[in-house]
């Protein structure tokens, strides 16, 4: 069991980054593809968002619509040994990105990367476990969700409402700049609505994220 590089935190077995400051365990100061992962020139632009899932025979696919109803991307499932990926595309079949989901959710490893059309990591969702300070070995930890740039660095905070069929998603300093909202209870049950309330703050593209990174909904992947 290894001391976290920058801050000296224990870090739990096999965890990439310290549940403490977030930093790479392995000290790497991964060189992010982005100078600023806020300002980005991705194709979401809007302030509002559905996504509505469509499970057709092994095709799963997600049709991410703007407010006017307009099909603006579609993330489509591609499940290999390593875990699923969501391709995400123009309505033209461009590829924008891709999300790729880990096999199990392990504290301070990466539960879901944010990649970018070439397939280079932008953001990684991660679930941070910290002991809290001064508490014993086996103690519970102080559990935050993040999303942060690959070299560690926390760009949003993942706050998981009602058993995840809500959530925000806040500047570290706890400004709420995204609502995410399941209707689970409704006909169609797989829809999504996403409202971002400050696009300054963050790509609407690492909101939309959120949606395949719900641990709630651990079906959307597995
Ligand atoms: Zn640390």
């Amino acid at each position: 069991m290894g001391l976290c590089p920058r801050c000296g935190a224990q870090l739990s077995f096999g965890a990439i980054f310290c549940g403490s400051c977030g930093a790479r365990a392995d000290g790497h100061e991964m060189q992010d593809t982005r100078s600023d992962p806020r300002s980005t020139h991705s194709i979401f632009t809007s302030t509002e968002y559905t996504l509505q899932k469509r499970i057709l025979a092994i095709l799963t696919t997600f049709d991410i619509k703007d407010a006017s109803g307009n099909i603006v991307a579609r993330g489509k499932k591609e499940v290999v040994p390593v875990g699923p990926s969501y391709f995400v595309e123009t309505p033209e079949g461009v590829r924008v990105g891709e999300l790729k989901g880990a096999v199990a959710l392990i504290p301070n490893r990466p539960y879901l990367e944010i990649r970018d059309a070439h397939g280079e990591p932008l953001a990684v969702m991660v679930m941070r476990v910290a002991k809290k300070p001064g508490a014993g070995f086996f103690s519970v930890g102080v559990t935050t969700w993040v999303i942060a740039t690959p070299s560690g660095e926390e760009l949003t905070k993942i706050t998981w409402k009602k058993g995840g069929h809500d959530w925000t998603i806040e500047t570290p300093d706890g400004t709420t700049i995204a609502e995410v909202h399941w209707k689970w209870r409704e006909v169609p049950r797989d829809t999504y609505q996403v409202k971002i309330l400050n696009s300054t703050a963050i790509d609407p593209y690492f909101v939309l994220a959120t949606v395949f990174g719900n641990p709630a909904d651990r079906s959307n992947l597995a």
